[in-house]
């Protein structure tokens, strides 16, 4: 989920807004308008309305980014980095930068969210039992209050990826020491509660609500995706376990100028001769970088012929370097910590290859085909 819009940065953590996320302010927006405000509050005059539902709107929303800062800051208190926070059409979603090490460690930054909503939920319901005899701060802090007690609530259902799927996972793991198989259980309540969903929303669409139906199962099939997705990430942990970077490694790499543009390397190398992997040099023969095909295919093919290897490959003080005989699991996770497609690797500090998520790809794919 990538950002569209930035906002600016909290603790060092870019905050984004993704185009989706226009949609639903626009409904939250016009249900609060159109309904709730005016039928809840029919005292207040109808510009007031607008602008309350546009204030409170903005404040759910803030009421979403507080759960994920919740989540953010437990994490970055675990030394774990977070490389972003996104609102988009289902809420919110913090990319922490890697899985928590520990149970303990997970069931904090898991449990901070609902926590944070729960707290926000007794803030709003107060400033509405305060102001109780005010319109315009009670109705919106009694619709706030609400929302982030649905927030709190609803987010504790005990299905990957929702947080409490990933509290339950935290138990399991402390319970059982096994990560993976505590990532396949909780993964397996997410899939469940994601077709519960899908049932129910399918159900209220033959009881005659449509929108709130459609809405529940189209949530569903957002969990159920993500709940596959980690269960799937895990299965290709479990079958990269015991493997080492040179069982994966590409050690044919060619060398390119630094100076030829793309379209002549898929040209010239890709599709004659093969090579996927590319070690980019300057005038005088030295490395100065790696490209992979990934790196060329990120690029839109009408500008191939003007883009250059060395301004699309990754440089070498970027490179990450891994050992030939590091376990291909740990090779991978250093890659996504960086945030790279690539690694170096290295044999006695001498320079022999690229290990890239294509490759790691291509192995996974041999050794299926070899059923082995
Ligand atoms: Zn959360």
């Amino acid at each position: 989920m990538n950002a569209n819009f930035n906002l600016g940065k909290i603790k060092g953590i870019p905050i984004g807004i993704h185009a989706s996320w226009f949609l639903v302010f626009f409904l939250v927006t016009w249900s609060l308008a159109s309904g709730y405000l005016p039928q809840e509050y029919p005292q207040i005059p109808t510009g007031v309305i607008i602008i309350l539902a546009v204030a409170t709107s903005l404040l759910f929303f803030g009421s979403v980014l507080f759960h994920e800062l919740g989540h953010s800051l437990i994490a970055l208190r675990n030394q774990i980095p977070v490389k972003s926070i996104t609102l988009f059409i289902f809420g919110g979603v913090a990319q922490i930068g890697r899985d928590p090490k520990t149970p303990g460690a997970e069931f904090r930054i898991a449990i901070a969210g609902p926590l944070a909503s729960l707290f926000l939920g007794g803030l709003f319901g107060g400033l509405y039992l305060l102001g109780q005899h005010i319109p315009y701060l009670a109705a919106p802090s009694l619709y706030l209050m609400r929302i982030n007690l649905i927030l709190g609530v609803f987010n504790m259902i005990p299905g990957f990826p929702l947080d409490g799927g990933r509290v339950l996972r935290s138990i399991v793991w402390k319970l059982s020491g096994n990560y993976l198989r505590s990532t396949q259980i909780a993964s397996a309540g997410g899939q469940m509660v994601a077709f519960g969903f899908i049932a129910f929303g399918i159900l209220s669409v033959f009881n005659g609500q449509l929108l709130n139906g459609l809405w529940l199962a189209f949530i569903g099939w957002f969990l159920q995706n993500a709940a596959a997705s980690a269960a799937q990430q895990v299965n290709v942990q479990e079958r990269l376990r015991g493997s080492t970077v040179a069982q994966a490694m590409s050690r044919d790499c060619a060398q390119v100028p630094g100076l030829m543009t793309l379209n002549q390397i898929v040209q010239e190398r890709v599709l004659s001769r093969g090579q996927h992997s590319f070690f980019v040099t300057d005038f005088s023969g030295t490395n100065i970088g790696a490209l992979t095909l990934q790196d060329i295919t990120q690029i839109p093919q009408l500008q191939w012929r003007f883009t250059t290897a060395q301004t699309v490959m990754t440089p070498l003080h970027k490179l990450v370097t891994v050992d030939t005989d590091m376990e291909l699991l740990a090779a991978l996770q250093k890659m996504e910590e960086a945030n790279l497609t690539q690694v170096s690797v290295v044999d006695d500090d001498r320079l022999v290859g690229i290990l890239s998520r294509e490759n790691i790809a291509s192995y996974l794919k041999l050794r299926s085909a070899l059923k082995m």
